[in-house]
């Protein structure tokens, strides 16, 4: 099949190298020069466990191409894939624009029958809208189908590749067939494609990403009782996702989700059923719990130098908001650092893949390291924010010659506590004892 992808972020590339992989001949579409660019030159601008060797593979086969050029891009395409943008706005709702910009431009474009697909998160009804959109200035027949993306970062691939599930939205029987021809490379293990009424499959991506916050939520809230209580949350981890109505994912107590999608995604949710009257009340319980959890541990910092750290240097490790990727967009790290310097702190800080989107930003008292160990010279404290795997063995020796008062705040709980007393650090975790001289 021909494809085209609008939109060649993340979820664009992952979806179109993918895709190419299975045989199909694709064409990335972006109106960042820059990105496609490099792309063309054959270096990937963001960093994906695994899409490498198939980008290269693929694009080498010619079945991979770039473009910035929308009617070129699209031009004997049967199916387009919008992976455009919808940040949050100002008011918690997903931004349509991009969407809807590109999709206005679709109409006068298409010369035979073609499926738009979105792939992008939108609340529920934009497939009428891009319908509608489209249809204003169409001369031939189409359909728009919702396909929400499920897929991690840091394993998109994999993720792509192997899904749990497809979900397709839509009432065209013709749209049906062809999606799932095109998926059908993806399920051979025999994971559901469900099609679905367009409503429902949009609802179910934002249905998805809440009820996983929820859980994160519930669990960070489980933790911050154990820690008045004298429980340990990772023993209560252990014990309530043994039972299988449970699970064991999802139950990592820390210092909150972040990213580009969890946030905005059950701000979008909580806005949609604000406008449908609806109180979504445990949405709202969600982010407003979520918000503090994230600097929990610059109370607890606070707290132990006396309320004072003005001209502290604080170790921070772990940049991008979660392992394997060098996003950071919405990362607990930008709110822990901005409330450390708040206070007057210097941050030293280190992280394996997203240094350099940190240093792009230019943020004053900030230095990015170049590895964990330089992080920690003369540190007066570590702030662990990301569980990098690179960070659960650490030469502990080592850190503690480096750094001027041995304490760690873990916002991962990375180390078991016997091993922080053996070495003779003080450890504040989440949920779990204290560790204190
Ligand atoms: P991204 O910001 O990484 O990529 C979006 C790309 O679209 C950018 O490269 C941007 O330059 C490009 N773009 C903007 N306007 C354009 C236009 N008019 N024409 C062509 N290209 C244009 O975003 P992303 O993380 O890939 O997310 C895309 C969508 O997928 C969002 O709705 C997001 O919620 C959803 N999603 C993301 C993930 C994830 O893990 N990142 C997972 C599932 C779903």
């Amino acid at each position: 099949m021909k494809i085209s992808i609008i939109g060649t972020g993340y979820v664009g590339l992952v979806t179109g190298t993918c895709f190419a992989e299975t045989g199909n001949y694709v064409t990335c579409i972006d109106i960042d020069k820059g990105k496609v660019d490099s792309l063309m030159s054959g270096k990937i601008p963001i960093y994906e466990p695994g899409l490498e060797v198939l980008f290269q593979r693929n694009q080498r086969e010619g079945r991979l191409k770039f473009t910035t050029n929308l009617t070129e891009g699209i031009k004997g395409s049967t199916v387009i894939f919008l992976a455009l943008p919808t940040p949050p706005n100002e008011d918690g709702s997903a931004d349509l624009n991009y969407v809807i910009d590109v999709a206005g431009k679709l109409g006068s474009l298409i010369s035979e029958y073609t499926i738009i697909v979105n792939k992008s998160t939108v609340p529920v009804g934009t497939t009428e809208l891009v319908r509608n959109t489209v249809s204003q200035k169409a001369n031939f027949e189409f359909d728009v189908v919702s396909n929400p993306e499920f897929l991690r970062e840091g394993v998109a691939v994999e993720d792509f590749m192997k899904p749990d599930r497809v979900i397709i939205g839509t009432s065209s029987e013709k749209a049906a067939d062809l999606m799932k021809e095109l998926y059908a490379p993806l399920v051979r293990q025999g994971n559901p494609v469900l099609i679905m009424d367009e409503r429902s499959s949009e609802m179910t991506k934002y249905a998805a990403n809440s009820f996983l916050a929820t859980k994160i939520t519930f669990m960070n809230e489980v933790a911050n009782l154990c820690e008045i209580l004298g429980a340990d949350v990772d023993m209560v981890r252990k014990g309530i996702g043994t039972d299988s109505r449970i699970g064991k994912r999802f139950l990592f107590a820390g210092i909150g989700y972040g990213g580009s999608c969890f946030p905005k995604d059950v701000q979008a949710l909580a806005k949609t059923a604000d406008e449908a009257n609806y109180d979504f009340k445990i949405l709202n319980a969600v982010m407003s719990i979520n918000e503090s959890q994230k600097i929990k541990l610059i109370q607890k910092i606070k707290t132990y130098f006396n309320q004072d750290l003005k001209e502290k240097t604080i170790a921070v490790w772990g940049l991008a908001f979660k392992p394997y990727t060098d996003d950071i967009r919405e990362a607990p790290s930008l709110a822990n650092i901005q409330e450390l310097v708040k206070e007057g702190a210097v941050v030293k800080a280190y992280d394996p893949e997203a240094a350099e989107n940190v240093i792009n930003l230019s943020l004053p008292k900030v230095v990015v390291c170049k590895d964990e160990y330089e992080a920690l010279k003369d540190a007066d404290a570590l702030l662990i924010v990301t569980e990098w795997p690179v960070f659960r063995t650490p030469q502990f020796e080592r850190m503690k010659s480096l750094m001027k008062n041995r304490v760690i705040f873990d916002g991962r709980n990375l180390y078991e506590l016997d091993t922080m007393r053996k070495y003779g650090f003080n450890y504040i975790s989440i949920g779990r004892k204290e560790i204190h001289d």
